[in-house]
């Protein structure tokens, strides 16, 4: 069975009726992007660049960062590189850096907070991006964005990378226009907003869940909580997909919930432009997409955000491949 998918991994991604839902990888590392590429892979839509800076004793330099993002950049050949800025704090401590101890990590001093307060080495990581996006289709992605103004102030400091960049003489696409991460309420709540300055959207569905249902993701005595049909979540990816196709930018699911085949008809109903997986999940989801009709799913959208539980929401999805939608 597992070479019978294998032969689905050059085929292009698209529903039987015509629809294309771009697959993409979720990578932390090289031998992860092997691995994707190998399942066919459309590119990388989340490359969690924390692991660049763990299990070691010292800050990646520069020149270090930009030797694996050129690296995957050219491994890919012309597909996108998606490259998330630091998501350090939360679960992710380094064990050169004295992070403050905090009673709520996941709320407190990570991600895109860490760098703008230290922006000495965002501007680091920024630089190397910068300089990797000559070899390819580079693209930036700041986690965590709960603002407009964390939004500018990174734009900021990738400006001053930019211009830094141009003094020396080194060269980058200049047109680099930075996504963000759709992971916490707030920027669900402004998604109108940030999409007039966001060049795209990925919603992160592992936070935005654990934020929006007040449970934490590493948790195991509230993890039967944990609940991506939610209808307060499916309300939200859908507030943010259509707040992205009225500003005409691209929007794509990159938490766990993307592998689930049974939510693929959500995604195709809401006119999702990518997902992003990790290796194992891409040719599973393929199969499911292969067979599917996006006409259908959007039948199925109205039934789902009228269920008022998350089981039914579940159950309804679940249904709906077990039954008659799929092709022969
Ligand atoms: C997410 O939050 O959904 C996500 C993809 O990022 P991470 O799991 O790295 O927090
Ligand atoms: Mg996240």
């Amino acid at each position: 069975e597992k070479e019978q998918l294998l032969k689905l991994a050059e085929l292009p991604s698209v529903t039987q009726d015509g629809v294309t839902l771009t697959l993409a990888a979720n990578i932390s590392s090289l031998k992860e992007l092997e691995a994707a590429l190998g399942n066919g892979a459309q590119g990388v839509g989340l490359f969690r660049t924390e692991f660049l800076y763990m299990d070691r004793m010292y800050f990646p330099s520069e020149e270090e960062q930009f030797e694996v993002y050129r690296s995957a950049v050219q491994k890919l050949k012309g597909e996108t590189l998606v490259i998330r800025t630091l998501d350090i704090g939360g679960d992710k401590q380094l064990d050169y850096y004295e992070m403050p101890e905090e009673e709520n990590p996941f709320l407190g001093f990570r991600a895109i907070r860490f760098c703008l307060e230290r922006k000495d080495l965002f501007k680091i990581q920024l630089r190397a991006i910068l300089r990797a996006s000559n070899f390819g289709d580079v693209r930036i992605m700041y986690p965590l964005i709960t603002s407009v103004e964390e939004l500018r102030a990174a734009n900021e400091v990738l400006a001053e990378a930019k211009r830094e960049l141009q003094e020396e003489s080194v060269p980058f696409r200049a047109d680099i226009k930075p996504g963000i991460m759709v992971e916490v309420p707030a920027a669900v709540a402004i998604a109108d907003i940030l999409a007039e300055e966001a060049s795209f959207f990925s919603i992160g569905t592992n936070d935005l869940i654990q934020f929006t249902l007040a449970v934490d993701r590493m948790n195991e005595q509230i993890s039967h909580m944990y609940e991506p049909f939610h209808p307060a979540i499916l309300r939200m990816i859908r507030t943010v997909a259509h707040a992205a196709k009225a500003q005409g930018i691209p929007v794509n699911i990159c938490g766990e919930i993307a592998g689930d085949v049974n939510a693929l008809p959500i995604w195709l109903a809401l006119g999702i432009d990518e997902l992003s997986l990790s290796a194992q999940a891409i040719l599973p989801v393929k199969e499911r997409l292969l067979r599917s009709k996006a006409s259908d799913s959007r039948k199925l959208l109205d039934d789902l955000f009228r269920c008022r539980t998350s089981m039914e929401a579940r159950e309804l999805a679940r249904q709906f491949y077990a039954g008659a939608a799929l092709a022969p």
